[in-house]
């Protein structure tokens, strides 16, 4: 890593906040966007430790400084004031792991370790896949303290190998003023890594893959997914690598079908098929992959042709200006879907969009199955080792 960093200001970094803001603070909300800073003693540095005082000068809040963000301090500790040493950062570490102890059997070694905000490490997701650890950075405050991270994280959980992986918005600055790109930094890895969900082998493409390498967000409804595929015909639209079509086959559907835009992740899903073709049900069922735009193929093709829809697209709204367009675009998915589905089928409706609340996506799926005889089975949210604490 170049070592570009400043010497250490000799004063901390002392903030003050709009009432709005202070307000959000004291309530446990881990961001301050930069227009509500009100007052600062001096510029601050990426990664930096930013104190929050109220307007009466008792210290509310400590976190990390980021002067190129909107997102000017994600808050890592407040309550009584607090020294923010590598002892600290060790136990907060400590209790993060602490929390998924129990969570999982043997059978699976693929989960979330960190999930950012709401394990009280903002802007940073660590994910395990077999004996490979995946970091994401999505803030550039981490980037001065990533080698203080790297020494905590193989001390506690001695992985073969660490991979980094950056935010889109973060890349510039981490190879212009750290030296640092995406790829294994710590230790052997593979660009691919196979790992256990549920007794289930999948690969993980932990470099170049979308978020860490695998949805493993979708864990739990996965496994709802093999309850409810017995002698089934499913269709797992926006099937990526064949997650929730592995899961069926394995529950003893009949026949499913990926589709996908991607060739790559149909390819993927073929390899996933053939890492589990020891397994009996995975074996007997009869699998077609489609590459085709999820939105036209659900409209156009023949009605009631399956028993289980599953529909998990990605985020369909990026910002805040596509929010009603992302609900709009849900409903007419949902029509689409329900027309392929046969009589006494079920629906498997997901969203992804951080901007579309649950009770919006849930009210557009409802809104959309209103002409038809549906009943609500089941609402779920993140896997245990990806519970979020705030709204964003
Ligand atoms: N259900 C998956 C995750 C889905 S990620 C799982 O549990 O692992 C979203 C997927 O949608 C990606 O694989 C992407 O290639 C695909 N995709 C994006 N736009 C699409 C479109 N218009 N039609 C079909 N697939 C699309």
């Amino acid at each position: 890593m170049k070592s570009s960093q400043q010497p250490a200001p000799s004063t901390r970094l002392r903030l003050r906040l709009s009432p709005a803001a202070e307000k959000a603070v004291k309530s446990g909300h881990p961001w301050v966007f930069s227009e509500s800073v009100r007052d600062q003693n001096r510029e601050g540095r990426a990664g930096e430790l930013a104190v929050i005082y109220s307007r009466d000068d008792k210290f509310l809040a400590v976190g990390l400084y980021d002067p190129a963000s909107p997102l000017r301090v994600r808050i890592v500790h407040s309550g009584k004031p607090a020294t923010l040493d590598a002892a600290w950062w060790q136990e907060r570490l400590r209790l993060t792991l602490a929390k998924r102890e129990g969570m999982f059997t043997a059978e699976t070694n693929g989960y979330r370790c960190i999930n950012g905000e709401s394990d009280g490490w903002p802007g940073l997701v660590l994910d395990r896949y077999a004996g490979t650890l995946v970091l994401k950075l999505y803030s550039a405050a981490w980037l001065p303290r990533l080698e203080e991270v790297l020494e905590w994280l193989s001390a506690a959980l001695k992985p073969d190998g660490i991979v980094l992986r950056l935010s889109r918005n973060i890349t510039e600055t981490a190879g212009r003023d750290f030296g640092l790109q995406e790829g294994i930094i710590r230790g052997d890895t593979e660009e691919t890594v196979v790992f256990t969900e549920n007794g289930l082998k999948f690969e993980a493409e932990v470099i170049h893959g979308q978020k860490t390498g695998f949805f493993l967000d979708q864990r739990e409804n996965r496994r709802l997914v093999s309850h409810l595929s017995a002698g089934s015909n499913v269709l797992n639209a926006f099937s990526f690598s064949g997650g929730f079509s592995l899961y069926a086959a394995n529950g003893g559907a009949r026949r499913v079908t990926d589709l996908d835009i991607s060739a790559h992740a149909l390819a993927a899903g073929d390899r996933n098929f053939a890492l589990n073709k020891t397994v009996r049900a995975i074996a007997d069922c009869e699998r077609q992959t489609v590459r085709a735009d999820a939105f036209e193929w659900l409209a156009s093709g023949p009605k009631a042709s399956f028993d289980l829809v599953i529909v998990d697209p990605p985020s369909l709204a990026k910002r805040e200006a596509d929010r009603a367009g992302a609900i709009t675009a849900y409903e007419r998915l949902v029509v689409s879907a329900l027309r392929r589905g046969r009589r006494g089928g079920v629906l498997v409706a997901a969203s992804c969009s951080a901007h579309v609340s649950a009770d919006e996506f849930f009210g557009a799926v409802e809104r959309a199955a209103l002409p038809w005889n549906t009943r609500r089975l089941w609402t779920s949210g993140h896997a245990p080792d990806h519970a979020v604490n705030f709204r964003e």
